[in-house]
């Protein structure tokens, strides 16, 4: 894991005996008297994961331009995307006016690449009407996971949807005829068809469809401050948009709708339009209702 901070502060006005103590305990925090308050960032800074920060409430951050929603307790979340850059910029404004800037260091990963030459070419184009489809579904989704709601459900954090093998990772991309294939953003669960599929935080629904035509029966939750996990290849689905459901309440049915070779259940999650790692905030898989599922 490699993380680190470097600080540049703007304002030299700042007592020069600022303590930084970082807390390396599995999981990394950095604690910080600040210029103006305190800051705490706890949790894993790498492409694909989510960190959680604290700070002096009523402050104000900013990451790479973005302002973040800061709870009224000083809670906020920054999510990093697949490719984001090893080193990206936070900065703050506490309350009583000091402004301060912060570095932060995204550790990189290395994805699995499948390359396949010599196939045979497969023209699989979408027909007209398909396209129209697609792009209306594709501006639904990008609407869902634009929603910045105020709710904090992310701060229990999250457990597995459907506990089984897993069968495909993020991040995972292949080439063919030495053509690049959009990533696998999410993570796949293999599972019988009909296995429920449980909400892995709380949240309200934000989206649901029957019949997508890539994704097929597929649910969005708005889990808050811009996370939100979806879910595809539904053969059911239990819940209904503005619906608000608890982690672990049933909300569908695993299935093989749309573009899928066969029943299994994608998780993806987003902070906003950035694609987050489920893996890295569920955790590993619960070996024994594991064992238990096959
Ligand atoms: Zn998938």
């Amino acid at each position: 894991m490699q993380v680190g901070w470097s600080r540049k502060v703007l304002e030299h006005d700042f007592r020069m005996c600022a303590r930084l103590a970082v807390v390396v305990l599995g999981l990394w925090a950095l604690v910080g008297d600040a210029v103006g308050g305190e800051l705490i960032i706890s949790g894993e800074a790498t492409q694909g994961g989510l960190v959680h920060g604290r700070i002096s409430p009523g402050a104000q951050v900013w990451y790479e331009g973005r302002q973040l929603r800061v709870s009224q307790r000083g809670e906020f979340v920054i999510g990093f995307g697949r490719n984001e850059s090893p080193l990206t910029k936070l900065d703050i404004r506490y309350p009583g006016g000091a402004r301060e800037q912060r570095q932060l260091n995204v550790a990189q990963r290395e994805y699995d690449m499948q390359r396949i030459d010599g196939l045979p070419p497969r023209k699989v184009e979408p027909t007209a009407k398909d396209l129209v489809r697609i792009r209306q579904e594709a501006v639904l989704i990008k609407t869902a996971r634009r929603r910045d709601s105020a709710h904090t459900d992310f701060l229990l954090g999250f457990t597995w949807p459907v506990v089984g093998q897993i069968s495909g990772v993020y991040g995972s991309q292949r080439v063919l005829n030495g053509k690049p294939k959009r990533p696998h953003y999410g993570v796949d669960v293999a599972a019988r068809a009909g296995t429920p599929v449980a909400a892995p935080a709380s949240g309200v629904v934000s989206l649901v469809h029957r019949d997508m035509h890539f994704t097929g029966g597929t649910i969005i939750i708005d889990h808050g401050h811009g996370l939100s996990s979806v879910f595809s290849h539904l053969s059911e689905v239990h819940v209904q948009e503005r619906q608000r459901v608890v982690r672990g309440e049933i909300i569908a049915k695993v299935g093989a709708t749309g573009r899928a070779t066969g029943p299994h259940l994608h998780w993806g999650m987003n902070w906003f339009e950035r694609r987050l790692d489920p893996q890295l905030l569920a955790g590993p898989m619960p070996m024994a209702a594991k064992q238990n599922n096959r």
